[in-house]
């Protein structure tokens, strides 16, 4: 059972990609750069807007990356710039993955609510979306070394800078803790 839930979060790409960021321009590798890995190594502009009806939107012609600016604001439930943080990885997922880095004959734009779709099976590319995120952001020999030595989820999100949401999202397919994400 641990195998086939493990398997199911499995995403070469996105590994592939952070490694080939490091090699580029180096650094500590945790938190993961992923503003840096869009921009720098990806040539994607990124920027909020108000008044969008989903929490981010890849443009793959325009090579822009929108973030919903609303989600940014004091308030919200998980911390602002974390939640960015994993839309901004989730663009980069259709980015990689459906747009082929901009070689993909007339890709189209993505509207995406990340947050909400962690456990929606039905629409494909989204979900392959949210499990590169989740891999770009939290690799797995990291995840399992960090909840070793400090077994408490936000601890573990402020280490990999995600909301506690994803972090408990993660921990729960690698079945080191038994509660779904609320
Ligand atoms: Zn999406």
């Amino acid at each position: 059972m641990g195998a086939s839930v493990a398997a199911k979060y499995e995403e070469p790409r996105a590994h592939a990609v952070r490694e080939r960021y490091l090699d580029t321009f180096g650094g500590e590798g945790l938190p993961v750069p992923v503003e840096a890995i869009a921009e720098d190594l990806l040539g994607l502009r990124i920027e909020e807007r108000w008044g969008l009806d989903c929490s981010g939107m890849l443009l793959p012609a325009e090579r822009r990356i929108v973030l919903n600016a609303e989600e940014g604001a004091p308030g919200q439930d998980d911390p602002p710039f974390r939640r960015f943080r994993f839309t901004i990885a989730h663009e980069i997922g259709h980015w990689v993955c459906h747009c082929l880095e901009g070689r993909a004959p007339n890709p189209e734009p993505s509207y995406c609510r990340p947050i909400d779709l962690t456990d929606a099976a039905d629409r494909t590319l989204e979900r392959e979306a949210n499990v590169f995120a989740a891999e770009l952001l939290m690799p797995e020999p990291a995840v399992r070394e960090a909840w070793s030595e400090l077994g408490d989820v936000a601890a573990c999100a402020a280490r990999f800078d995600v909301s506690p949401t994803a972090m408990q999202w993660r921990l729960y397919a690698f079945e080191l803790v038994e509660e779904r994400p609320a």
